[in-house]
């Protein structure tokens, strides 16, 4: 069963703090009486156990203690993945996908991540960090955590991750490229990484990068109803509510997390 895990966590944001706040503004959006609970698949999210919902992990949130933090976040990740469980997180900033990769390494072996973002998160290090949210990629494909990586939406590439995009063997779809669903006919399980904004800031606002040029609401609902194989397990991350715009933002995190449990419940 699909179940939602909260991280508030942005320590290792490079830009704006804010993702902390993501995981509530994100619940109570979906909880919200303006929509009903089906997805546009035909799935009904209100039906009593199409999913679970563990909570927010208790974090520290502050740069003395982000190992700890990651060995809690991949440590609750892994209880879920133990009791069959399929874990859709909330973050968060992007360096939360690194532990949660740790954690499903372990049981899936042969995992694709389809990774939406206007960025690679490819460096190497960035302003002397190696687990700045603007390097998670790197660390998990150093570390052989997927077996592929498929990038969409991406629009900042520069010359370093160019190289590492090289080294890794990530295969990137830029967002000149889109559409790309033949792209995403994977074979095996599937992790999907949502950083919003591979979105347009003008549908959007609320995230600490923001880059214009993105895909349309539209079109993201498009490319994850296209995805072949089992998805078992998400992250939607980014998400920045000091950044928002009445509520905007949360209300497309929202969709966006229910078109991804429909899918989850239809496999
Ligand atoms: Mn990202
Ligand atoms: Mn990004």
């Amino acid at each position: 069963m699909p179940t939602i895990l909260g991280i508030p966590f942005d320590v290792n944001s490079s830009c704006l703090r804010g993702p902390a706040g993501a995981p509530a503004k994100i619940r109570e959006a979906l909880r919200s009486d303006a929509s009903n609970k089906w997805t546009e698949l035909g799935v009904d999210l209100g039906a009593a156990g199409a999913f679970a919902d563990a909570g927010d992990l208790p974090l520290n949130d502050s740069p003395e203690s982000v190992g700890d933090d990651f060995a809690e976040i991949e440590r609750a990740v892994g209880k879920l993945l133990a009791k069959g469980e399929a874990p859709v997180s909330l973050g968060g900033d992007h360096s939360v996908t690194y532990p949660i990769l740790k954690a499903f390494a372990r049981r899936y072996p042969e995992l694709t991540i389809i990774h939406f973002d206007a960025h690679p998160d490819l460096y190497d290090e960035f302003e002397g960090s190696r687990v700045s949210h603007a390097c998670p990629f790197a660390r998990i494909m150093e570390e052989r955590l997927a077996k592929r990586l498929v990038q969409v939406g991406i629009r900042t590439m520069n010359g370093h991750q160019r190289e590492q995009a090289a080294r890794f063997g990530v295969e990137v779809v830029e967002m000149r490229a889109l559409p790309a669903f033949d792209r995403l006919k994977i074979r095996g399980p599937v992790y999907v990484s949502f950083d919003m904004d591979v979105l347009d800031p003008a549908f959007a606002p609320g995230i600490s990068h923001r880059e214009p040029g993105g895909i349309t609401v539209r079109e993201a609902i498009a490319h994850l109803h296209a995805i072949e194989g089992t998805i078992a397990g998400a992250d939607i991350v980014e998400y920045n509510p000091v950044q928002d715009v009445s509520g905007m933002t949360a209300t497309v995190a929202a969709k966006i997390l229910k078109e991804i449990l429909g899918k989850m419940i239809m496999a």
